[in-house]
């Protein structure tokens, strides 16, 4: 492969927004390129203000919330203790049984503590 065709790695498509006159929402600089077609309603920023931005907002998943699943509607019980379950951080499936958090915990821990 070829990297030295002076354009500095590899080159993203790059919308020319000069013409519609933007201005970055975060420092109000003039925005002339975008690597993605414009929204007439979602503000547009500049290359520096997306990077902080995505710097600011962190790796995903690392401390976002868990998404729950509201299963109260199917009336599912813990396969260990019997507790009802109203919520879990997945999507149940029907031929795999399902524990309560405390359960849950519990067979983690037995499961991960190998005798430290
Ligand atoms: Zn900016
Ligand atoms: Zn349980």
């Amino acid at each position: 492969m070829a990297f030295d065709n002076g354009n500095g790695g590899f080159s993203r498509q790059m919308y020319d927004v000069s013409a519609m006159g933007l201005k970055c929402a975060g420092c109000g600089k003039d925005v002339l390129e975008l690597p993605f077609e414009p929204k007439a309603d979602r503000p547009v920023y500049c290359r520096d203000c997306n990077r902080n931005r995505r710097d600011t907002r962190g790796p995903v998943g690392a401390s976002a919330p868990r998404q729950l699943v509201d299963v109260s509607a199917m009336n599912l019980k813990c396969g260990d203790c019997g507790a009802p379950i109203t919520e879990l951080p997945f999507e149940p499936k029907a031929d795999r049984p399902v524990y309560c958090r405390d359960c849950n915990r519990n067979r983690r821990s037995s499961f991960g503590s190998r005798s430290f």
